[in-house]
């Protein structure tokens, strides 16, 4: 069942060809905060842009040397052509990583269409006004560029849809609950990942029905000696760099990340004027480092590794990656004071570097098993 789901994100770039090949057009996006039901209101299909596991040459010409290898990886895609079937590209403000990548994809790349949004760093009541204008221009700027309507209803449909998609994302996290999960670590970042590229519709088709295999699974005994883990920190969309941390005798069973939990976590007020419930809920929902107060992220992931029962955290953090690095040790704090152990590992975009990755872990689990 998690083939299929790994079968059509590996084979995404082809899938994304047909949409186009039909008449659809297409918009990569980049942060979690983008929202992707005004996009697809106008009849469009958002996505998830990722990079690949391969080297940067092109990117490394137009990056300085400390910009973050995802952010690079994303640029490759878009320097080598392998991204020319977008229609657009639209991001946040997320990071300086990330403006320069948008400036380079503005100045170089020929997508016909290119936005950043900018978003504020906290949830006051002004910065809902301002995002919520923000939202506004993005919607006229979308239906003048590509003279479409976005209607209300369209919206509210897409928010349905979109919210549906989520419930179910929860729904499957929720199992992770169990002692052991139905389900990996490793399968469900490969789910979510599917869920960023693909058509919802039938995303949602194939989703509802790994949960009817799912829930009806006989529980399994409990895995003694296998601490239950969370993963927290930068960009980590390759499942098999959950598998590295599986294999080495763990249970995955939470995260704190933007292909994983910050994604889905949060449904849109369906019953409000549908761009002020859109910029309601990409403001508020779950944070990731870049914004502040610190402190209610901190103590939603205390919440959460309390109910997960999670006995230790994998804090992962990409070379460079100045948002997560900083937060660290607020981050940190918070677990000592539930008493659970905190392993930081730096790494790069690229799986390179998974040996020393691996024995780093065995360490840690090491000193689990201790305690
Ligand atoms: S991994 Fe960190 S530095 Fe790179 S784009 Fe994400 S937040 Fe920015």
């Amino acid at each position: 069942m998690i083939e299929e789901f790994e079968a059509q994100y590996n084979n995404r770039y082809q899938i994304l060809k047909g949409l186009k090949a039909q008449g659809k057009r297409l918009i990569g996006w980049v942060c979690t905060y983008v929202p992707e039901e005004i996009i697809h209101a106008a009849g469009m299909h958002p996505f998830r842009i990722v990079g690949r596991e391969s080297d940067t040459p092109l990117a490394n010409a137009y990056l300085y040397s400390n910009i973050c290898s995802f952010t690079r990886s994303c640029l490759e895609e878009g320097l080598n052509r392998n991204l020319s079937f977008m229609d657009g590209l639209v991001t946040t403000n997320t990071c300086d990583h990330i403006r320069r990548l948008y400036d380079v994809w503005f100045k170089y790349i020929d997508t016909p269409y290119k936005k950043i949004l900018a978003q504020p760093c906290t949830t006051s009541q002004s910065c809902l006004s301002y995002f919520k204008q923000e939202f506004i221009q993005f919607r006229e700027e979308l239906q003048r560029h590509f003279q479409v309507e976005i209607t209300d209803t369209a919206l509210k449909e897409s928010i349905k849809l979109f919210n549906h998609m989520r419930s179910l994302l929860k729904r499957l996290y929720l199992l992770r609950k169990l002692d052991p999960p139905p389900i990996s670590g490793e399968e469900v970042c490969q789910v979510v990942m599917a869920g960023m590229v693909l058509p919802k519709e039938g995303y949602i088709t194939l989703l509802e029905s790994l949960l009817k295999r799912l829930e009806s699974r006989q529980p399994r005994s409990p895995k003694n000696g296998q601490p239950r883990l969370m993963v927290i920190g930068s960009e980590l969309d390759n499942p098999i760099y959950i598998k590295i941390i599986e294999d080495s005798g763990t249970l995955v069973v939470a995260d704190d990340l933007c292909c994983g939990s910050r994604y889905f976590w949060d449904l849109v007020e369906e019953d409000k004027d549908p761009i002020e419930a859109l910029a309601g809920r990409y403001l508020t929902k779950m944070p990731c480092a870049r914004m502040h107060p610190s402190s209610s992220r901190v103590l939603l992931l205390k919440t959460l590794a309390q109910e997960f029962n999670v006995e230790g955290v994998i804090y992962q953090s990409i070379k460079f990656c100045d948002l997560h690095a900083g937060i660290f040790p607020v981050i940190k704090a918070g677990f000592d004071d539930l008493g659970i152990p905190v392993l930081k590992l730096e790494r790069e975009y690229l799986l390179a570097g998974a040996g020393q990755t691996k024995t780093r872990i065995q360490a840690f689990l090491e000193m689990l098993k201790e305690q």
